[in-house]
């Protein structure tokens, strides 16, 4: 049975990227009969309050985007707010503990980024591997001035994958990555470790999500690895961009649910993207399961798709 699952970050209220990533994935889970999950990504608690996560879930709802397991509807892998579920990251984190394969890491925000350090192409730099090798001496030392993140070491091999979208992708974790974090210094949960444990735990089949998160996937197969959980398959969609080509953000207003609601009905709305997205060429207005039809991974683009300028006008 394909479970899907819909696995929004609620910083904010819900914008044109977010509302195609869970039209995508209820597609594609649904089109196999497939089951859908709602995860509420709210690790980062002070950016993401829960009324965030309220209005999202009511955004959902007006959507016609439903799901069988998560927030109002409850089921067997309760709670489904990440915020909750802190307890099984920690046995994670204990567990990779205890294979040796964590070291507490001292560096500051400025160490990392500093303009000496190796970037990958997406901006994001690559951990040199500076704690890595601290004496015992010098860890009690460092941790009198300030407390660890653990990272995790990384082996010189190549993860790959056939993404069910955009095909072959590989990297190597020492050369393209690093070393990476599992906590931050403040108890926050690092992303990667909490969405493969959660995956895992709600028996998810297909993760359907922007290709922002196609480098994301090989550390994630590398914590699958090391759990012994089995992955799931991948699904990586183009992003949206604005009109003028930037990376849809919370600044881009036109984009947001916020001023669309009054506009535009859910069927305008995800008729529209799913004209963009390539598989709904008359643009018309469709409830979501009206798409199952002519949706088909196959018509979705590999390029990142820009937004006209007048969308609803
Ligand atoms: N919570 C992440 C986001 O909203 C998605 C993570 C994922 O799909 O793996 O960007």
């Amino acid at each position: 049975m394909t479970v899907g699952r819909f696995a929004p970050s609620p910083s904010g209220r819900i914008h044109l990227g977010n509302i195609l990533c869970c039209l995508l994935a209820w597609l594609s889970a649904r089109q196999k009969g497939g089951r859908v999950v709602l995860r509420i990504e709210d690790l980062d608690t002070a950016r993401c309050p829960m009324r965030y996560a309220e209005q999202m879930i009511k955004d959902l709802l007006w959507l016609g985007l439903d799901w069988d397991e998560g927030p109002e509807i409850s089921g067997p892998d309760e709670p489904y707010f990440q915020s909750q579920r802190t307890s099984l990251y920690q046995t994670a984190l204990d567990r990779l503990e205890a294979q040796g394969l964590i070291y507490p890491c001292f560096c500051t925000r400025a160490e990392l980024h500093a303009a000496s350090a190796p970037h990958r192409e997406d901006g994001q730099t690559i951990y040199a591997g500076t704690c890595r090798s601290l004496t015992p001496a010098q860890r009690a030392e460092q941790a009198r001035l300030r407390s660890p993140a653990p990272r995790l070491q990384v082996p010189d091999a190549e993860f790959s994958f056939i993404d069910g979208h955009m095909g072959y992708y590989a990297e190597n974790l020492m050369r393209d990555c690093g070393d990476f974090l599992l906590r931050r210094s403040d108890g926050m949960f690092a992303y990667q470790l909490a969405v493969v444990i959660d995956d895992a735990a709600m028996g998810v089949t297909e993760v359907v999500r922007g290709a922002d998160l196609l480098s994301s996937t090989p550390r994630q197969l590398y914590l699958y690895q090391l759990l012994g959980l089995t992955p799931p398959e991948f699904y990586h969609f183009p992003l949206l961009l604005s009109s003028d080509g930037r990376r849809l953000s919370k600044r881009d207003a036109d984009a947001g649910l916020d001023s669309l609601q009054g506009r535009v009905t859910a069927e305008e709305l995800l008729g529209k993207l799913a004209q963009l997205a390539g598989f709904h060429p008359s643009g018309e207005p469709a409830p979501a399961a009206e798409l199952l039809e002519e949706f088909s991974w196959e018509r979705v683009p590999r390029e990142d798709i820009r937004l006209p300028e007048n969308l609803f006008t």
